[in-house]
């Protein structure tokens, strides 16, 4: 099985057993690996009502083909769940040196399934798997457990771990690696949590079989030409996702204090050019990355370091917060790393309570004290402590995540509780925004926004317009970006240094010795697209479009400033744009996948 690593490793927790099982060839044909390999074994060993923070839960830590090898990017790996944010489908990509490191040591997943009794970590360097007592570290942030486990294991081992986020059951807890890389969204950590795995430490010393190594040596060493020559490297690898924050305020999809615009009049404060002056130490990149993104930074004003802000960290805890000081929004991201919050569902869930607090309908007592009014950068910090520990009423409630806080608090707050299928929005305001809104409302993990950036495309053909053409380039992108999460890579190489998606089919090739064309490897993610679907009109009770339903913020209320100022999407333009997508994409009226569309792609219901 060349660019495979040809296991994989299944640990119960529950009876500390382990075994080592051979990857399934048919599986990685039809699925690839990452992401879809992820998805087909959710979809395949999890049972029906499974309760996702239950022993039955599982989780999928897989790497893809491409993981481990020199094609740029390289870096990526998936972790696969049932997520405890929405009682769905949950998967969530990280970067970093893990997926490598996984690969070297022979395996292409690990499952982990059942529950400990007690704190332990997993240990594994090569052949050698082990349990390992975790009480130590119990209660830990996540930079000390890491750092602490590398001195007591040696620098070679990569380590992925939650902190107290994750072990209090936190519903959007993040897994954290490599100082400042997440796997963030849906509540993977908490499941780590759930299940007593406090973190995984990985070494091998294999390496990745390649069916033609001089060929894909050239292909590879091609792309990374491509990539150092592309015209955006240089800004690119200067400012790294930040470049995104000026755009955003520009074109009003900036989100700022809790969506109700998308323009921030503080925003040139928090501009890339701001945080590379004042915060930047040094840049960062994930394994195999020619076109490093991360930014190692330092804040004088908090004396703290982080990697970090990334735009989504900027535009969620900062604008949607109300927050315009950088150096803050550093110490409010070192915060969320450090406890194990997702830095975009915990800014969502704050910047929900500010305005709650604005509209009276928080009190200071319910607030325990804290001043919650926008910007406020002392009760930024000291919240997200409390979420993450799930102290005092208003920290266990936004522990919750925004959904379920909304239903408790009542009074009308769910209309500005701005998430789809439980899952807070990320950083794109979308009032008039029509692609990017329905990438959002049709997002198999919730509203996030990685699997289709749409929202440059709604600028350059009318972010208003209601087309076909519009519903056909969210499939598309829905198709294209999860595939690099299939293949094990990067999609930033494609995406922001434009370069050409021909490179992949004839790299994977070379490593794989399976000959398929681009579009045999779109069908694949198409495949996977819709047995996720599948997962959630099987997990949800009466699952159909109304789990596709915008924010109601959007499609109500008219943004209160910038470009947008005074627009909205009508709720009758957002159903339209739904069943453009739905006839696309071979599902019925109510978001189905018809029989048809499963024979065609090869998909069967489990029940
Ligand atoms: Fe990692 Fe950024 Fe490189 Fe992608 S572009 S592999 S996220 S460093």
């Amino acid at each position: 099985m060349y660019g495979y690593g040809g296991n994989i490793l299944r640990v119960n927790l529950t009876d500390g057993t382990m075994a080592k099982e051979p990857t399934a060839p048919d599986v990685v044909r039809d699925y690839l690996g990452g992401r879809g390999l992820g998805a087909y074994l959710l979809y395949t060993e999890v049972p029906r009502g499974a309760d996702p923070l239950g022993p039955e839960n599982k989780l999928f830590i897989s790497t893809g083909p491409l993981s481990g090898t020199m094609f740029p990017g390289a870096g990526k790996m998936d972790f696969t769940t049932k997520s405890p944010l929405t009682g769905g489908y949950a998967s969530a990509s990280m970067g970093g040196m893990l997926t490598a490191e996984l690969k070297y040591a022979g395996y292409d997943a690990i499952i982990i399934e059942g529950a400990s009794e007690k704190p332990v970590y997993l240990y594994v360097e090569d052949g050698r798997v082990e349990l390992r007592d975790a009480s130590a570290y119990w209660g830990k942030g996540s930079f000390t457990v890491e750092r602490q486990l590398k001195e007591e294991l040696g620098e070679e081992f990569q380590i992925a771990t939650i902190g107290p986020a994750g072990e209090n059951l936190v519903r959007y807890a993040c897994i954290n690696h490599d100082f400042g890389r997440q796997a963030g969204r849906g509540g993977v950590g908490t499941v780590m949590g759930a299940k007593k795995l406090k973190a995984i430490a990985v070494h091998g010393t294999g390496e990745v079989p390649i069916a033609e190594p001089a060929e894909f040596t050239r292909i590879c060493g091609e792309m990374i030409r491509a990539c150092k020559e592309a015209e955006a490297h240089e800004a690119w690898v200067k400012y790294g996702t930040m470049m995104v924050t000026e755009w955003c305020n520009e074109n009003g999809a900036l989100p700022t204090r809790n969506f109700q615009a998308g323009a921030f009049e503080q925003g040139p404060n928090i501009y890339a050019h701001v945080q590379r002056e004042k915060l930047v130490v040094t840049d960062k990149g994930c394994f195999a990355c020619p076109s490093p993104c991360g930014k190692y930074s330092y804040s004088k004003k908090h004396d703290i370091h982080v990697e970090g802000p990334e735009y989504e960290t900027n535009g969620m805890i900062g604008s949607n917060c109300g927050l315009g000081d950088i150096e803050d929004i550093a110490k409010a991201n070192y915060l969320c790393d450090e406890l194990g919050l997702d830095t975009i569902s915990a800014g969502g869930c704050i910047a929900w309570a500010m305005e709650c607090y604005e509209k009276g309908l928080l009190t200071r007592e319910q607030t325990d004290g804290l001043d919650l009014r926008w910007g406020n950068a002392e009760a930024i910090f000291a919240l997200i402590e409390r979420i993450a520990r799930r102290e005092g009423w208003l920290g266990d409630l936004l522990a919750e995540g925004v959904r379920r806080a909304a239903r408790v608090m009542g009074q009308g707050s769910d209309a500005f509780a701005i998430e789809v299928k439980g899952m807070e929005q990320s950083a794109y305001d979308t009032h008039n925004a029509t692609s990017m809104l329905l990438a959002y409302m049709t997002c198999d993990v919730g509203a996030h926004h990685n699997r289709a950036w749409a929202i440059t495309y709604d600028i350059a053909v009318g972010r208003d317009k209601v087309t076909p053409e519009k519903a056909a380039k969210v499939i598309e992108l829905q198709h294209i970006r999860p595939l690099m999460d299939c293949l094990g890579c990067c999609r930033l190489q494609w995406v922001e240094l434009g370069v050409s998606l021909d490179y992949y089919a004839p790299a994977l090739w070379a490593l794989t010795g399976v000959e398929r064309s681009w579009d045999d490897l779109l069908h694949i993610s198409e495949r996977v697209w819709n047995l996720t679907r599948m997962y959630w009109v099987r997990e949800v009770e009466g699952f159909g479009r109304e789990w596709d339903a915008p924010p109601p913020r959007f499609v109500s209320e008219p943004a209160t400033a910038g470009p947008t100022q005074g627009q909205f999407t009508p709720p009758e333009v957002a159903q339209q744009m739904l069943d453009y997508y739905y006839e696309q994409r071979g599902w019925d009226r109510n978001g189905i996948p018809t029989p048809e569309t499963l024979e065609r792609l090869g998909l069967a219901w489990v029940k």
